[in-house]
């Protein structure tokens, strides 16, 4: 663990003169002082002032292997001591792009046999964008230009990536989308499906997919982009009507099916991708995260053999990153993938962690601030409201899941406050049960909190 000789005043300093953090309102930042974190292990982080906390999202939806693993920890100093950086572009490769390369097909459905890597999800899906629109024009079709995707998705920040992310607080800023991007609403039963079943709403949630399809001209659309479970937009699991529905549309209309897999590749929903689990065939896939367990940054997009072969048969593809196949990068790739394999995380995801959370987390729903909760998996949110018989929530601008996250903190547990009043968590995916029954039971501890606060604030 780097040890430092600074306190943690002469951090937030430092901080506050030099590091404009990313979404983050820079005046609050500071008024409360960045949070210094120094070390981790396990499901198990640290701060400056050796506080543990249970880090319950993974760092970012990415830790599936937790902190500390000693084999990926070695593939990275390993990998920098023979090579540190080589690149891609000039007929050259190095041994760890291409033995991650085939570890990806292994264990991608058997439609992908071949990756294109980036450096983040973003970038990923900023290759996708290129990559759809380049596949139309060498099959003779340069019409087909437009992307479909979600309200709420989120698929990045880069000017592509915040496009394709249908969070209207995005958009807002810098004249978002770029044309060519149009979005469908999501596929969130308990926001929009009143009247229905589960099931008949599921349908017609894919139905607008058509819709927008016949909308825009068939003959314009390039491919439809979303996530298997909304992440960021509030970990909201659709019916098991809708996917299936989803790809027969794509289908009918012949439009690429892009699932960004972000966050729900590589064992976050209880198999290799979310695809799998909702049982649909996509032609393209997004990864990034938990390739490399978040231990250095990758990306990369999985290339079906119907979009490969035109496009390694389509001339030079004038796009890539100095860092497409980094080294050390897919070193730290292999080794988090073997490490999945071998220890039979996904298995242990889908047999006995993700259905041990779930039944834990549902002895919440008796709580008087709990409406439901939603969930697959190693990915669950818990819907905060107002009124549990109606599940009516509270005013946005009195932002209570953050109270929530707050006294969680507190409590020695992170969980994400996210759009709509739901409570994020999404711990890394070695998670004990004896950790699973610790992060259930500080989070009933905080919303009793939250609720005595409302209470005194008289909001409840
Ligand atoms: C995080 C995320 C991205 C963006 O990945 P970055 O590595 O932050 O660029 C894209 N799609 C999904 C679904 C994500 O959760």
């Amino acid at each position: 663990m780097q040890s430092t000789k600074r306190d943690t005043a002469s951090w937030q300093a430092a901080d506050k003169a030099h590091f404009i953090h990313p979404f983050t309102d820079g005046a609050s930042l500071h008024k409360e002082g960045t949070r210094i974190i120094t070390g981790g292990e396990g499901v198990w982080i640290r701060d400056n002032d050796d506080n543990v906390l249970l880090d319950g999202m993974a760092g970012l939806w990415c830790v599936n292997a937790g902190y500390g693993q000693p084999k990926l920890i070695e593939a990275a100093s390993e990998q920098l001591k023979s090579l540190a950086y080589y690149n891609a572009f000039f007929h050259t490769a190095v041994p760890s792009s291409i033995e991650l390369a085939e570890l990806l097909a292994e264990v991608s459905p058997a439609q992908f046999k071949r990756v294109y890597y980036s450096n983040s999800g973003s970038e990923g899906n900023d290759t996708v964008i290129r990559l759809v629109r380049h596949y139309w024009d060498l099959v003779g079709k340069p019409e087909r230009k437009t992307l479909i995707a979600r309200n709420f998705a989120y698929h990045g920040s880069t000017i592509g990536g915040a496009s394709l992310s249908g969070m209207p607080w995005m958009h807002a800023q810098g004249d978002l989308p770029i044309p060519g991007i149009v979005h469908i609403e999501q596929p969130h039963y308990e926001a929009l499906g009143s009247g229905l079943t589960r099931e008949q709403f599921g349908l017609k949630a894919a139905s607008w997919l058509e819709e927008k399809i016949i909308e825009v001209g068939p003959e314009n659309v390039a491919a439809f982009i979303a996530e298997p479970v909304q992440g960021a937009g509030g970990v909201v699991v659709p019916p098991s009507s809708y996917w299936p529905e989803i790809q027969r549309i794509c289908r009918k209309y012949d439009i690429l099916l892009v699932s960004d897999e972000v966050i729900c590749g590589f064992g976050r929903t209880g198999n290799w991708w979310g695809c799998q689990t909702f049982g649909y065939e996509p032609d393209l896939m997004t990864f990034a995260k938990g390739v490399t367990s978040g231990y250095v940054p990758l990306g990369g997009v999985m290339v079906s053999d119907r979009v490969a072969d035109v496009v390694e048969n389509g001339g030079i593809f004038n796009h890539g990153y100095t860092y497409s196949g980094h080294p050390v990068a897919c070193a730290v790739g292999v080794a988090n993938v073997k490490l999945l394999i071998q220890e039979k995380i996904v298995d242990y995801v889908r047999e006995d962690a993700g259905p041990y959370l779930a039944e834990k987390l549902a002895t919440l729903n008796d709580h008087p601030l709990v409406g439901y909760t939603d969930g697959i998996g190693l990915m669950w949110a818990i819907q905060i409201v107002k009124d549990k018989s109606t599940n009516a929530l509270f005013d946005y601008d009195k932002q209570v899941n953050a109270i929530c996250r707050e006294f969680a903190r507190k409590n020695g547990l992170i969980i994400r406050a996210i759009v709509n009043d739901r409570m994020i968590i999404a711990p890394p995916l070695v998670i004990s049960r004896a950790e699973i029954d610790r992060v259930v039971e500080i989070t009933r501890r905080s919303l009793d909190e939250t609720l005595v606060e409302l209470q005194l604030r008289g909001w409840f």
